[in-house]
């Protein structure tokens, strides 16, 4: 005899908001992105052309050096032009600019062509529209709000003439990149090494495919904490604005790099950078490769703190996601509610992996 389960609360709203989603999500698989798939596909049979060749050779590695040294020379022109502001339009612009030469170079030197299966794009898409509007909107009057009462109780003199105005504005951007990057490293170390923290961080590692595009796929609550931990130190170190906006476009770039799936050689980068081979470790499902390289934009605050993992000779897998959770989300609303359901998915998938060594299939609803 079994009584028949009552239906959770949280599974309610969750269907009752995948109704709402999900064919949003669907929609924009099957008809938004189709004619775009189609063109990228056209690049395939050309990357196995290029296979072995000087041309390959030469892009995978002037790409990565031609694009950082390009969003400093166009970083401070728009500067020069009086843009210091990162305005909404100009993210999406920038988003499309990188696309449209991101996505056709990952087809023609893919690093792995299982990752060239666009399934989970809209899915990054509304995480994006979501995740700008609560940055905005939530984020980032909390963060001023504070920023302004700690400097205030503290001095606002504080940091003023520590910075090093006199360096040249390259040096002034990398030495800002690198402070900045200090407190993102050990914001996410915390996050990958205190369960609490990981259930929020796992949204970003829930992808099965790196692309140029799924940096931006992680949870909103996420984005609250991590930006009052960089906000706070970068209001005391007082840099110039226009220092703090090539900065950021650098981020950017980085971003894209860090999660492209393009095949590249970056040689001494990699020791430099947070760069898209040594955060391929980091997205491992086995948890030795992936609690290492926790650096945003910089990598050698992990070889200074011990946690850099780039074996020589090796080559990261491309079988990435969360390790041991098969169940774990894989929806718009599934991952925006999945820090709060994170004890159920856990225990289902212990229940699967129990079941899966009995030699049994468990059903879960
Ligand atoms: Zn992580
Ligand atoms: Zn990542």
């Amino acid at each position: 005899m079994s009584e028949k389960p009552t239906t959770p609360v949280w599974k309610k709203i969750h269907d009752a908001l995948e109704a709402l989603f999900r064919p949003i999500e669907i929609i924009g698989h099957r008809f938004i992105l189709a004619p775009f798939r189609w063109f990228l596909t056209q690049i395939d049979p050309l990357s196995y052309k290029i296979e072995g060749t000087l041309f390959k050779k030469i892009l995978q590695v002037t790409i990565y050096p031609l694009f950082m040294i390009l969003t400093f020379v166009v970083g401070f022109e728009l500067v020069k032009n009086g843009y210091t502001v990162r305005s909404f339009f100009g993210t999406i612009i920038m988003f499309l600019i990188l696309g449209a030469i991101f996505a056709p170079l990952e087809h023609l030197i893919p690093f792995s062509r299982k990752w060239l299966d666009d399934h989970e794009m809209p899915i990054d898409v509304m995480m994006f529209f979501g995740g700008k509007f609560w940055g905005d909107y939530i984020n980032k009057p909390i963060r001023l709000a504070t920023v302004a009462i700690i400097v205030q109780e503290i001095s606002p003199a504080i940091g003023q003439s520590i910075w090093p105005s006199h360096l040249h504005p390259v040096i002034q951007v990398l030495l800002l990149l690198s402070i900045k990057d200090f407190f993102r490293y050990w914001y996410h170390r915390w996050m990958h090494e205190s369960e609490f923290m990981w259930r929020w961080h796992a949204v970003h590692h829930s992808s099965e495919r790196l692309y140029w595009f799924n940096g931006t796929r992680s949870h909103p609550l996420e984005g609250l904490v991590s930006s009052l931990i960089w906000g706070i130190p970068l209001a005391f170190v007082q840099a110039p604005v226009a220092i703090v906006f090539v900065t950021g476009l650098l981020g950017r770039t980085i971003g894209r790099f860090q999660h492209t799936n393009m095949d590249l050689i970056l040689g001494p980068f990699d020791y430099i950078f947070s760069s898209p081979k040594n955060h391929r470790y980091h997205h491992s499902k086995k948890i030795h490769e992936g609690n290492s390289n926790y650096g945003g934009d910089v990598i050698f605050w992990d070889i200074l703190f011990g946690t850099f993992y780039l074996p020589k000779g090796e080559t990261p897998s491309d079988d990435i996601g969360i390790g041991g959770m098969p169940n774990y989300p894989q929806t718009f609303v599934g991952l925006m509610l999945a820090p709060f359901t994170y004890s159920h998915i856990k225990k289902e998938a212990e229940q699967l992996q129990a079941g899966d060594q009995k030699g049994e299939r468990v059903v879960t609803e």
